[in-house]
């Protein structure tokens, strides 16, 4: 669904002239245009400026391959440093040979976490792999409710103990089962707040301390730009996360907040979601981003 670098900064990067070099004064016309469109994708202000620096390092003095004009090689250069640093591409769950893999998913409330699950049981169903999910999130009163609504769709068993206000007991009690049962993988459904608190963080910490998870996914919101990038922050700081699920990249968002995500955490971003169905989670690809960041 997302282009190469668009045709219009394509365009606008022509007005560099000469040949044979890139220099600073022939590269400022086009880096300013990279900038302005980075900010106005939402990527974070410092994330920009690191972002430049690097570019205008790379660029430098770069002699100019014969068959291309500066403009060329700084889009080229552009382009390959946006999708260096947006990898690397790590869509695997890492599924242990024995043993369930517990996967836990975290994030703010409406992040997306209990629509992920679904559309990673989804994923997990095309391997004939069936996930056990697990009812964590005792904050949002429709949020059981939900899960199991999810698990009937899809035809994959939901753990929940609606009486138990204990999150970290029930995810223990939850991963238990899938043992017993030998489940190949258990998903973590926990609760979120609107924003980040310290209950939330130790409530996390507790539950992280408690089962021991082999993946920890950040879900985060791709339509709340810089809010996005604050609070990844704070939960990287809790949690040693391994990757990030992006949701809702299916509305205008030009998806800026990914680029930064990627440079706070360092961890791959794993999944963009697309939609609200099922099989709206698709892999994340750089390439893919790297255009829609650079409209
Ligand atoms: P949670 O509080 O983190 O569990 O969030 P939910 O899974 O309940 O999602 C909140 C809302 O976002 C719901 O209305 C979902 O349908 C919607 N949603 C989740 N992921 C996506 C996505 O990728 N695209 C769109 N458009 N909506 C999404």
């Amino acid at each position: 669904m997302f282009e190469s670098l668009s045709d219009g900064l394509q365009s606008a990067f022509k007005s560099l002239s000469g040949k044979g070099k890139l220099t600073e004064g022939n590269m400022r016309d086009g880096l300013d245009i990279v900038q302005k469109s980075m900010l106005e994708a939402d990527v974070s202000y410092s994330v920009v400026q690191d972002f430049m620096k690097r570019v205008s390092e790379k660029a430098l003095g770069k002699r100019v391959l014969l068959s291309l004009r500066p403009h060329e090689e700084l889009v080229n250069i552009v382009h390959s440093e946006l999708i260096s640093i947006l990898g690397p591409v790590d869509p695997s769950l890492h599924l242990k040979s024995e043993g369930p893999t517990i996967i836990m998913l975290c994030g703010l409330q409406g992040s997306g976490k209990t629509t992920t699950c679904g559309k990673l049981s989804q994923l997990l169903k095309e391997e004939n792999i069936k996930p056990l999910l697990v009812a964590a999130d005792l904050q949002r009163p429709a949020a059981i409710e939900q899960l199991h609504v999810i698990g009937r769709q899809l035809d994959v068993p939901v753990y929940s103990e609606p009486d138990n206000k204990d999150p970290v007991a029930v995810c223990k009690a939850g991963v238990d089962k899938a043992r017993a049962e030998g489940a190949r993988v258990v998903i973590l459904d926990t609760a979120g707040r609107l924003a980040i608190d310290e209950e939330l963080m130790s409530e996390l910490k507790r539950i992280d301390k408690k089962v021991s998870p082999d993946q920890v996914y950040l879900v985060v919101d791709g339509m709340t730009g810089q809010d996005a990038v604050n609070s990844a922050g704070k939960f990287n700081e809790t949690l040693e996360l391994d990757g990030v699920i992006m949701t809702k990249l299916d509305g205008d968002a030009r998806g800026g907040a990914l680029l930064s995500v990627k440079h706070v955490t360092g961890v791959p971003i794993k999944f963009i979601g697309t939609g609200e169905h099922f099989d709206a989670l698709e892999p994340f690809r750089p390439e893919g981003m790297a255009g829609r960041i650079l409209q």
